[in-house]
């Protein structure tokens, strides 16, 4: 059962609580509502139907359809949902060299979403994000240094499509999917958002200021506390930077209260 069935099972099971209730007060019918709707939100016989009648009844009713409508309506979008609106996408010119579209995985209910800016050979052949000679050095930041699982954060793209010769992603690009990432954070509500290079960073952030001077300093988007540090593969062309990364990995770390070794 999902989300939305859950609620509307306990919508279902307090209106249920109240017709009862107004049963014992001797109520015999219910008003018709005040609405452009002729039947009643649910026939009197109902009053005495079992639960799954009753849903039956309260499902059938107009009202409760507009009702369920507009409270789909007003929720973020599930990553499922989001991955099935992306589709065969052909809204930018990327789609043409691709093999497969790299959606992001992790846990849907991850606390840290890590954002990188495209796809690379490797992530392009296994329809996964970070899995190449950067990725690896991605999952040993998440696990040999923060210790928990790869599997445990939500990581993913700017863009879902690989970029010629791993070429950074033109505007227009950027411009055709930032809109899925931007839904998938509002999927997972993380408590942080670690942003991996220039492109996540001033993209989220909407800054044209470059990572040297934003990472390592907290930022904020949508209200969600944004952190953001070199890109993996920077950090393999200059491996002496991995000490800033891991000082920043550790403001992530006291933010979310996890417990913080002193050497990684
Ligand atoms: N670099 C990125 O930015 N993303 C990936 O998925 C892989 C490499």
């Amino acid at each position: 059962m999902n989300d939305i069935q859950k609620e509307f099972l306990e919508i279902v099971s307090e209106v249920r609580a109240h017709l009862e209730y107004q049963r014992a007060l001797g109520v015999k019918s219910i008003e018709e509502p005040p609405l452009d709707v002729q039947k009643p939100i649910v026939q009197p016989a109902a009053l005495s139907l079992s639960k799954e009648k009753t849903v039956a009844a309260l499902a059938a009713s107009p009202v409760v359809k507009e009702t369920a409508k507009t409270v789909e309506a007003g929720r973020p979008a599930t990553l499922e949902s989001i991955r099935e609106e992306i589709g065969d996408c052909t809204r930018c010119k990327l789609h043409k060299g691709r093999n497969s579209i790299v959606y992001g995985e992790g846990d849907p209910k991850a606390t840290i979403i890590f954002v990188g800016e495209g796809p690379g050979f490797e992530e392009d052949q296994q329809g996964r994000p970070f899995v190449g000679a950067a990725g690896q050095l991605l999952t040993d930041i998440i696990e040999k240094g923060m210790k928990i699982k790869r599997a445990d954060v939500y990581i993913c793209n700017i863009v879902k499509c690989r970029p010629p010769n791993n070429r950074n992603p033109e505007p227009d690009e950027v411009e055709a999917c930032i809109g899925f990432v931007k839904k998938q954070i509002a999927a997972i509500r993380p408590k942080v958002i670690v942003t991996l290079g220039n492109v996540p960073t001033q993209n989220l952030l909407g800054t044209k200021q470059g990572i040297t001077r934003l990472r390592g300093s907290w930022q904020e988007y949508e209200g969600i506390p944004v952190m953001p540090t070199f890109h993996p593969s920077y950090l393999l062309r200059s491996p002496g930077e991995k000490g800033k990364v891991w000082e920043d990995v550790k403001l992530v770390m006291k933010k979310l209260g996890m417990p913080v070794p002193e050497k990684k």
